[in-house]
């Protein structure tokens, strides 16, 4: 489902996705281990150390990188939707990084 908001997300700020086409078996094999691969991505948390309280603490001045991440886009559908099924275990490991 298409969201309307970024509230009580953030998603897309506490893992990375990475695409698995074209890896090794032990590379995906690793990313496994360290995060969940889901068709042909792995996600791996991995809190950004910008967010407080769940906002982005530099958001006027974000990398272009996130200024330009969607909401509502191919990425962020695909961020949703990887994390759907293992939300709160990814979120809570992530919550876990310092
Ligand atoms: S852009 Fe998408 S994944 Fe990122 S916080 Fe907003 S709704 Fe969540
Ligand atoms: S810089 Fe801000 S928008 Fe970009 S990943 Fe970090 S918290 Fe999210």
């Amino acid at each position: 489902m298409k969201p309307e908001s970024c509230d009580a997300c953030a998603a897309c700020c506490k893992v990375l996705m990475l695409g698995i086409t074209g890896m090794s078996g032990e590379d995906v094999q690793y990313f496994s281990t360290v995060g969940t691969v889901q068709g042909c991505m792995a996600v791996v948390p991995m809190r950004c150390k910008q967010l407080k309280d769940d906002k982005c603490s530099i958001y006027d001045t974000r990398p272009k990188k996130c200024h330009d991440f969607a909401l509502g886009g191919p990425a962020c559908i695909a961020l949703r939707h990887a994390l759907q099924l293992t939300l709160q275990e990814t979120i809570n490991s992530a919550a876990g990084i310092k």
